[in-house]
């Protein structure tokens, strides 16, 4: 099988030169285990901060070993009575078109509810973190105001659309034209293009008159910098992701914005969506309700090819995904 391996660890923003490819023989599976077909392979913001050494709330991918991520399969050989060939599977694993395994952390994934690469964003990892950071920390109430940063993304276009069920206005900032008119059409009220407003701060301002009572942040930077300025009286804040700063090499400095949660009351609180791993069959059940009510829309954006894997992922920070980036294997 074709594997990639993480060659070096990237100063800054990643590059093809930290991705090796390689090819490795697989034995036939052994009793208990079953042979995979990698079908489609998520690529994921979060696999950047993997990339560095050090501790974090995940453990590091080692240089010369396979780099791992969100994936859906299907068992092509089985010794395993519980994953019978036909089964489709999400898990984590390897960047690999072909993977031995005992089964251990595989989920079977229904295949008649939704094509199963909704496993991976909308009714997956994605979907969940929009679901539990929005619901669980952000609490919106009708007729609030809620501002998702990157929102033309995986969670972000999630989380708007769960807002819009809540009953809240909802404003997200994306970083193009397409992604505004599309977050306009997924029935957004107001998209900002930070890439091409001059100046975030107003922009903000005039869209969200009454201020912001909900936060969901996937980007951190400048664009937060701007939204810490219009907190109402005890606004919540999802800290979800910080994806402006994931490749810097230096603490970036911006405006401290302890005084300004002072002087709102408001509640800032990091998350990570494995904190709610005990609720997950809960989310995935409503996520799944409501996108088969028609409620919650899914997008992709697929790219086609097992060699194509480093290029999605570097895709991610380039903002060429709108919804869920993938990769489709076979
Ligand atoms: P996305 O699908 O949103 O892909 C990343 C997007 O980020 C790009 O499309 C791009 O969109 C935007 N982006 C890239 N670089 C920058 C930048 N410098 N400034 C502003 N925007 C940028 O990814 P996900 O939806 O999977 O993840 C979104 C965020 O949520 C990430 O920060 C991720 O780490 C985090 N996350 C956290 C989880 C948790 O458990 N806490 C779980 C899953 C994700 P654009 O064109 O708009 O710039």
């Amino acid at each position: 099988t074709q594997t990639i391996l993480l060659a070096s660890r990237p100063q800054g923003l990643p590059t093809a030169a930290q991705f090796q490819f390689e090819t490795r023989e697989l034995p036939a599976p052994a009793a208990g285990q079953v042979l995979l077909q990698t079908r489609y392979v998520s690529v994921d913001p979060y696999m950047r901060g993997r990339m560095n050494e050090g501790k974090s709330y995940i453990a590091p991918f080692q240089v010369g070993e396979p780099i791992a991520g969100g994936a859906v399969a299907e068992v092509i050989e089985s010794q395993n009575e519980a994953l019978p060939v036909g089964s489709v599977v999400v898990g984590n694993l390897p960047w690999q078109e072909f993977v031995l395994s005992d089964g251990k952390g595989l989920n079977r994934i229904p295949t008649d509810q939704a094509p199963v690469s909704y496993f991976l964003g909308l009714l997956g990892m994605p979907g969940l973190t929009a679901y539990f950071g929005l619901l669980d920390i952000c609490q919106p109430k009708p007729g609030e105001t809620v501002v998702v940063s990157g929102a033309a993304g995986a969670v972000g276009m999630v989380v708007g659309q769960l807002a819009k069920i809540q009953g809240a206005r909802v404003i997200g900032t994306a970083g193009s034209a397409e992604k505004v008119a599309y977050l306009k059409q997924l029935g957004f009220d107001e998209a900002i293009n930070y890439k091409t407003t001059p100046d975030m701060a107003q922009a903000l301002a005039a869209a969200a008159p009454g201020g912001v009572d909900c936060y969901f942040d996937n980007v951190g930077g400048a664009i937060t910098d701007a939204v810490y300025d219009l907190l109402n009286k005890h606004a919540r804040i999802a800290l979800c992701g910080q994806i402006a700063s994931y490749n810097d090499t230096e603490t970036p400095v911006g405006p401290r914005p302890e005084t300004k949660l002072l002087k709102s009351s408001a509640r800032l609180q990091g998350f990570i969506v494995g904190d709610y791993y005990s609720r997950w069959p809960e989310g995935v059940q409503q996520l799944t309700q409501w996108y088969r009510q028609g409620k919650l829309q899914a997008e992709e954006t697929i790219t086609e090819g097992f060699d194509q894997i480093p290029a999605a992922f570097l895709g991610l920070f380039k903002g060429e995904n709108t919804g869920k980036a993938l990769v489709k294997v076979s």
